[in-house]
């Protein structure tokens, strides 16, 4: 049989097939996947193959092949081992929500959060939430800010969970796909999710960096079938989609908008910093180029790589 994995508690995966039916699975032996080296080898959102064996009249199945995968997201311990653990695979989408105020979201975290993404090949939409609470120069700021991502490719809505404004396009959205939302806390997540779906009432509420750090925190993530034909992954007490690790060569390919010009540039392994004849430079002085971008990018590429690597994307 073929499955989806919805949950996982350690050894444990239910699993849910085609046809709907949950079924309580193991893996079988030791089950390892090549390439990948991580506490977990199977997350919410594999798809399993499994076989179903009854003892004393209890049924369960056994996991015995694992889909390619369309992406994953991965999270390294904070401490010394840095052990990989994968904690959702075959995301379709991921909705960043901003604010413009209460609290603020600032470009670099935006611009941070779309490399790592971009990196993990997670198509990104970005949602301005709290439209209801904006005066006319936050929804200026709202505009001029979806300026700059749309014309990049990033789709932007605007909403308001609190209003229900666009809930019904957001939703149309999230059809027959699997999403997941970020943001820093306050943004308004757990109120979006349960405009969306009234009495879900996802755990996306994080716990305290204190807490993190104080001991191994073995949350897991959950994936919920909502009643419109969406998926949503629920990632508790997991703030981040941080830790990819990156050279600096690479870190432009993930600004969309430089990677289009890249091959425009005279040296092949342009940086986009002092080179001559750099083509990432003349779009930014003729203004092709946002400036923030270019801010965000050098911040990421000089920044301490502590900084980028481990940073908490969603505090
Ligand atoms: P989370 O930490 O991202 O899950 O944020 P919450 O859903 O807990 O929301 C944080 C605060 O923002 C709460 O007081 C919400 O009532 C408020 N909030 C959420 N969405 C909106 C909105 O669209 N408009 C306004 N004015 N307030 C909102
Ligand atoms: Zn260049």
């Amino acid at each position: 049989m073929t499955g989806t994995v919805y949950k996982s508690t350690g050894s444990w995966y239910t699993v849910k097939t085609e046809l709907g039916a949950f079924y309580d699975c193991r893996i079988k032996g030791k089950f390892r996947i090549k390439d990948i080296k991580s506490t977990n080898p199977i997350a919410v959102g594999d798809v399993v193959g499994f076989d179903v064996e009854t003892l004393d009249n209890k049924t369960t199945g056994i996991i015995h092949t694992i889909h390619d995968r369309e992406n994953y997201i991965v999270r390294k311990s904070v401490n010394l081992s840095r052990q990989t653990h994968i904690i959702a695979a075959n995301i379709d989408q991921v909705f960043l929500l901003i604010t413009i105020n209460n609290p603020p979201t600032l470009t670099s975290f935006i611009d941070r959060f779309l490399v790592t993404t971009q990196a993990y090949r997670i198509k990104t939409v970005l949602v301005f939430n709290k439209m209801d609470a904006y005066d006319e120069e936050n929804v200026m700021e709202v505009k001029y800010l979806s300026s700059i991502y749309k014309k990049i490719g990033y789709e932007c809505i605007e909403v308001s969970a609190l209003t229900g404004k666009n809930i019904d396009h957001l939703k149309g959205l999230m059809k027959n796909k699997t999403s997941m939302f970020a943001g820093h806390s306050g943004v308004g997540k757990s109120t979006l999710v349960n405009a969306i779906e009234p009495g879900l009432n996802l755990k996306t509420k994080e716990i305290s960096m204190q807490h993190m750090q104080g001991q191994h925190t073995t949350t897991f993530a959950e994936m919920f079938d909502l009643s419109f034909g969406a998926k949503i992954i629920d990632t508790p007490g997991i703030k981040g989609f941080g830790v990819v690790d990156m050279d600096k060569e690479e870190i432009g390919d993930y600004f969309p908008e430089f990677f289009a010009l890249k091959h425009q540039c005279r040296f092949n392994n342009c940086l986009h910093i002092e080179e001559p004849q750099c083509a990432v430079k003349e779009a930014l002085d003729k203004d092709d180029i946002s400036f923030s971008r270019y801010r965000s990018y050098l911040q990421i590429l000089e920044g301490d790589d502590e900084h980028y690597r481990t940073e908490e994307w969603m505090k």
